[in-house]
């Protein structure tokens, strides 16, 4: 499979050979940037020249196993991690092993701007009726489920598909306000597209939940392995089932409004480990007409 990391970050800035290993010839190292910004996703790379079946990397308290293929001569897994939007100030550190030997790098938390945005929407989406309230309950619980499918082999490559073609209305990692009332930030990005428009999927996948959920509407999430997985929501339609494999650019559901939205639109979210993270910098980009 092609690298993804040569081409999306050219200048990776963290190098760290994995301890022992170094003096007995053999060179294994971690690529990792020094700093990301709170809701970024960024790539890391590790690469040993002895033969390698997989690296396990620590990172937020988990371990995440990704299977190595060969490179160049060299045995790699890239991962796609994710520097939460509510990280703590400092640093965290990631930890790579390759059977015994272990390597770590710090990586320093920065913010972003993230102006705030004022919506109006229906009331019972800003202060949900108790009836409902089981019910959101348990749309919890189906996408946390969802979002705790791991498959150490990589599904996707980068940059992903654009899944509808319109241009921004609402980034992610906005604070917003709805109907006056704070509600926290915007995990996801907004791309403006006409109601029906075909939705197409980022990368290859398995759908892991196909549902209506009560803010959501109707969701479809996919699992791409690797811990990175992308939500599609507020579609008119939904065209696949949870277990399908879908492949990058397949359509999988039909833009519109369902859920607590103002108007049609996509909804996207990217994942990684469980953790939104802004996918607009991975989106491949659209030639301006
Ligand atoms: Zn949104």
């Amino acid at each position: 499979m092609k690298n993804p990391v040569r081409a999306l970050l050219p200048a990776l800035l963290f190098l760290c050979v994995f301890g022992a290993s170094a003096s007995a010839g053999a060179t294994p190292l971690l690529e990792a940037p020094d700093r990301v910004a709170r809701g970024d996703a960024f790539l890391v790379l590790a690469s040993s020249d002895r033969p390698t079946q997989r690296f396990t990397f620590s990172w937020g308290g988990k371990d995440y196993a990704a299977d190595a293929y060969q490179d160049g001569g060299r045995w790699q897994a890239v991962m796609l991690l994710g520097m939460p939007l509510e990280e703590k100030q400092g640093r965290r550190t990631l930890i790579v092993r390759d059977g015994g030997e272990s390597c770590a790098a710090e990586i320093a938390v920065f913010d972003r701007k993230r102006p705030v945005q004022k919506l109006s929407v229906d009331k019972k989406y800003v202060s949900p009726p108790p009836e409902v309230m089981a019910r959101i309950r348990e749309d919890r619980r189906k996408t946390a489920r969802a979002l705790a499918v791991y498959s150490s082999r990589r599904r996707w490559t980068a940059p992903f598909v654009r899944p509808v073609e319109g241009g921004v209305s609402s980034l992610y990692g906005l604070r917003r306000v709805f109907n006056g009332q704070p509600r926290g930030f915007h995990k996801g990005l907004d791309l403006r597209s006409p109601a029906g428009t075909p939705i197409r999927a980022c990368a290859d996948g398995v759908v892991t939940l196909a549902d209506n959920l009560y803010f959501s509407g109707n969701a479809v999430y996919l699992d791409h392995g690797l811990g990175v997985a992308t939500a599609y929501l507020h579609m008119s339609k939904i065209l696949v089932r949870p277990g399908d494999s879908v492949q990058r650019g397949q359509v999988i559901g039909l833009v519109g409004a369902t859920g607590r939205v103002t108007g049609p639109h996509l909804h996207l979210t990217l994942f990684a480990q469980g953790q939104s993270v802004d996918i607009l910098p991975l989106l491949e980009k659209v030639e301006k007409r």
